[in-house]
């Protein structure tokens, strides 16, 4: 997902076959009409890597008293914080000491690592466990965590020793002192489903902050917008064809302090023997999701949750994840396969502008 600029502006042109004398009178009076700043300057854009992906920041008018170098700083900062205690590819994060250690004991992390953990573990109940905040050993086993992937695809036995180490009913957490503890030794946390939404919210609290309150955020393709765009208008988002090979525009959102966050088996897959399999895993079956659903996006108020619910509709396909999100009234639109195109399905509160067919199909 990108915010795409759009060709939105009025653009000044001056009209072919005038006197000279007219031509500077137009092109005075496209001086005058035009403002002094124009709408792509009153963006300040910060981009880096983070958390094995890149981020932007655009901010509109950043006030003259807020210093762009403690912007930047206090971005770097935010994401560095959720990566050195989130990061499972980081062996010295918290999360990832928790899942070396095997201790049964309460184990002490950061409040923001319980919050997580806790919004986490609260989309895994919803979801009955399709969304799992434990998937990790089926995530590695599958060759998409940080753990070398073993040759080929795995046996059914080694999915089933995995299967057997899943479980977010034997996670618990705790706020005062803030940390969490396992029933089961083995058990392995994974939060890539949803810390890049809540870093995007982390980075939005700073910009705020400082007063900041017109903003799009984005990390690794998850966003949240903050006010109007630098062409006083809702920020515009492009929900991308859920296709591998190309880059292409499936629909344009406009969001006004709003996240959108998307899942798909589209960009992170595995290819064997000409089949590609999913970084979505059904903990269920232990198995990646294979259906005819391609990508799932989905708008709310907390990036943190458009992030989590998105990979849990995924997880649950177009039938079981359509009749959820109607049920509790999350805005989401699927994209599902269908020959060489792609069918539409939004749930009532997903923004379409247009004859799209709000999908009442499912009930
Ligand atoms: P996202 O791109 O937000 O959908 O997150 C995908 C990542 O979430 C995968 O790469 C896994 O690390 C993790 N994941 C895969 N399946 C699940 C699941 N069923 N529940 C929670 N996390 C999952
Ligand atoms: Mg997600």
């Amino acid at each position: 997902m990108s915010d795409e600029r759009e060709g939105s502006g009025e653009r000044a042109s001056v009209p072919t076959g005038l006197a000279p004398s007219r031509i500077a009178a137009s092109l005075l009076a496209v001086a005058l009409a035009t403002p002094a700043v124009s709408a792509a300057e009153r963006l300040t854009v910060f981009t880096g890597e983070t958390m094995g992906t890149t981020f932007t920041v655009k901010v509109v008018d950043l006030p003259r008293a807020v210093d762009r170098a403690g912007v930047a700083q206090a971005i770097e900062t935010r994401l560095a914080d959720v990566d050195g205690a989130m990061s499972t590819y980081r062996e010295d994060s918290e999360l990832s000491r928790f899942n070396r250690s095997r201790s049964t004991d309460w184990v002490a992390v950061s409040a923001p690592t319980v919050s997580v953990i806790e919004a986490a573990l609260a989309v895994s109940r919803l979801t009955a466990g399709a969304f799992d905040v434990t998937v990790g050993p089926l995530v590695n086993l599958w060759g998409f965590g940080a753990t070398p992937p073993g040759r080929g695809l795995p046996t059914e036995a080694e999915v089933r020793t995995a299967m057997a180490r899943v479980g977010y009913r034997y996670l618990h957490t705790r706020r005062a002192p803030p940390g969490v503890r396992k029933e089961r030794a083995e058990l392995y946390v994974d939060l890539s489903a949803i810390a890049k939404g809540f870093a995007v919210d982390e980075v939005a609290r700073a910009l705020e902050a400082r007063g900041i309150g017109r903003y799009l955020v984005e990390v690794g393709g998850e966003l949240r917008a903050g006010g109007l765009n630098h062409d006083d208008r809702p920020w515009a988002v492009a929900i991308e064809q859920p296709r591998a090979e190309i880059r292409s525009l499936q629909r344009l959102v406009r969001l006004e302090d709003e996240a959108i966050a998307t899942s798909g088996d589209y960009r992170r897959f595995i290819e064997v023997g000409g089949r590609r399999y999913s970084h979505t895993i059904d903990p269920r079956s232990g198995h990646p999701v294979d259906h005819r659903l391609a990508s799932v996006a989905v708008i709310h108020a907390s990036a943190l949750q458009a992030d989590a619910l998105a990979t849990a509709l995924m997880v649950l396909g177009e039938q079981d994840g359509f009749a959820l999100a109607r049920r509790e009234g999350i805005a989401a639109l699927f994209l599902l396969r269908e020959l060489d195109r792609f069918v539409e399905l939004a749930t009532p509160g997903f923004p379409l502008p247009g004859d799209v067919t709000v999908g009442n199909e499912m009930e």
